[in-house]
């Protein structure tokens, strides 16, 4: 036997009432244990014997312990590889509209009033039939909308959508989706629309603190129009619907942050308390980074910085039942959709891509990045464009990955971020001691409600 190498562990917990104790985590299953000090030594010391058999095998079932011949990284990418391409649900991003109505200074695409046309929702079509007739046993297809701003393309939207669920009704399959919007145009009504008639069931909307620091950034393309307030009503109404209400649809805030707005994210969540919205929304907390070359990222917080303050927003968050997404990563066999050849991004042109931060751009647009375009024969189509080998990018060594505890929860960040040089770690890799601290109490606080979380 031996320790596995992807264990983490925290520090002693004594400051938490929890004297000796530590927190292990393998990442390998995605589960955490309490353990003594000492048996933790013993495990490093690779002391076996003085633990109880009780125990030993608990340790093994978790993957804190494993065979000591085991290669676990080749175990690991080989779990991946055979589970990647086993995925039973066809997941396309679709982005029908090259427009947006703001300008925000960290987007990198280029926005025109183009969206897809009758052609293109057919190739659109085609391409999705041609997976499902591909001899692979799917049970189900998943749609994220994307942009530009995709209500600018709602007609593209309701057009393929009417198409994709007839097909779901001739196949017995289930429909899915989601939709990364900017909320201009999400009024109530139409949030109800989208969720009971098109099956849209999450939606990113981005709110970069309140409107003082919102509107620095994310105002119209035309006017340098201010959107918080508009934005910020359209999410409460949608909240009053009766699709959110009965749990059909939800909300997700995201909250892009640097150095120049953190302060405001504080603020935003205590007014989602003072609305009374708090315990309808989820909220995402994501660091501004370089897109497409744009030197968007030249203000963003250390790691570290990041990491530490979510920590203090997440505890608000539990504090003010602001819903957030789970602590603890789990098991992962991809990084993301570039690594799956059955999961594209499709632009309003009929350009496919693997990654949705290439439409638009001037840095990833170009036909060197494409997998090919929906109107051309697919034998054309290169079939491992820009970010598709990013498995064998792992497995080469070229990034950290090879060597990281974090890889079977983490795959390895976003592979783009790494294509161009920048390490992609999440959050996790830095504040993984605190989260695995926060959840054991979100675990325990569950079985009594009088426990009190303190730092
Ligand atoms: S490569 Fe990065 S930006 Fe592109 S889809 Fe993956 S995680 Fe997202
Ligand atoms: S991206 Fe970073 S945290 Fe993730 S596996 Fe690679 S080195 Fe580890």
């Amino acid at each position: 036997m031996k320790i596995s190498k992807y264990h983490l562990s925290t520090d002693i917990l004594d400051e938490y009432d929890l004297p000796d104790k530590q927190i292990l985590f393998s990442t390998r299953t995605g589960s955490s244990l309490l353990v003594d000090s000492h048996i933790y030594q013993n495990l490093l010391a690779g002391n076996f014997s003085s633990i109880n058999e009780e125990l030993i095998a608990t340790l093994k079932d978790n993957l804190i312990i494993v065979d000591k011949n085991e290669d676990e990284f080749h175990t690991v990418v080989t779990e991946n590889d055979e589970n990647r391409e086993s995925v039973d649900v066809l997941s396309m991003t679709i982005q029908p509209s090259a427009n947006c109505q703001l300008g925000c200074y960290y987007c990198a695409q280029n926005h025109t009033k183009d969206y897809a046309s009758e052609d293109i929702i057919e190739k659109y079509i085609e391409r999705i039939l041609f997976f499902l007739n591909s001899g692979k046993k799917y049970k189900g297809i998943n749609i994220t909308w994307y942009g530009g701003e995709p209500l600018t393309g709602l007609k593209s939207i309701k057009n393929t959508t009417e198409r994709l669920l007839k097909i779901c009704e001739e196949r017995d399959l289930w429909y899915s989706a989601s939709m990364v919007t900017n909320g201009l145009s999400l009024k109530g009504k139409l949030f109800q629309e989208l969720v009971t008639q098109y099956k849209v069931r999450d939606f990113q909307i981005t709110l970069d603190g309140l409107a003082e620091s919102h509107d620095k950034r994310r105002y119209t393309k035309n006017n340098n129009n201010p959107t918080f307030d508009l934005i910020f009503k359209n999410i409460v109404d949608c909240t009053k619907t009766e699709a959110y209400q009965n749990k059909l649809g939800g909300i997700t805030v995201r909250i892009n942050i640097d150095k120049t707005n953190h302060s405001f994210v504080d603020p935003l969540l205590e007014y989602f308390v003072e609305k009374g919205i708090n315990q309808y929304i989820g909220v995402s907390f994501a660091p501004i980074v370089n897109w497409g070359g744009n030197d968007a990222g030249k203000d963003s917080l250390t790691n570290e910085d990041f990491a530490k303050k979510e920590i203090d927003w997440l505890l608000y968050c539990f504090d003010n039942k602001i819903k957030f997404s789970s602590l603890l990563p789990k098991r992962i066999h991809y990084a993301c959709m570039v690594e799956r050849d059955d999961s594209e991004v499709y632009d309003a042109f009929g350009n496919i891509y693997t990654c949705w931060e290439f439409p638009y751009t001037d840095n990833y647009g170009g036909d060197e990045h494409k997998i090919g375009n929906l109107n051309n024969d697919y034998s054309t189509f290169d079939n491992n464009a820009t970010l598709r080998n990013w498995s064998d990018v792992i497995k080469s060594g070229k990034t950290w990955c090879k060597e990281c505890s974090h890889l079977p929860v983490c795959g390895g960040g976003c592979p783009k971020s790494w294509y161009e040089d920048t390490p992609a770690c999440p959050e996790f890799k830095f504040n993984y001691k605190e989260k695995l601290i926060l959840d054991y109490y979100l675990r325990e606080s569950a079985k009594n409600e009088e426990i009190h979380i303190s730092k």
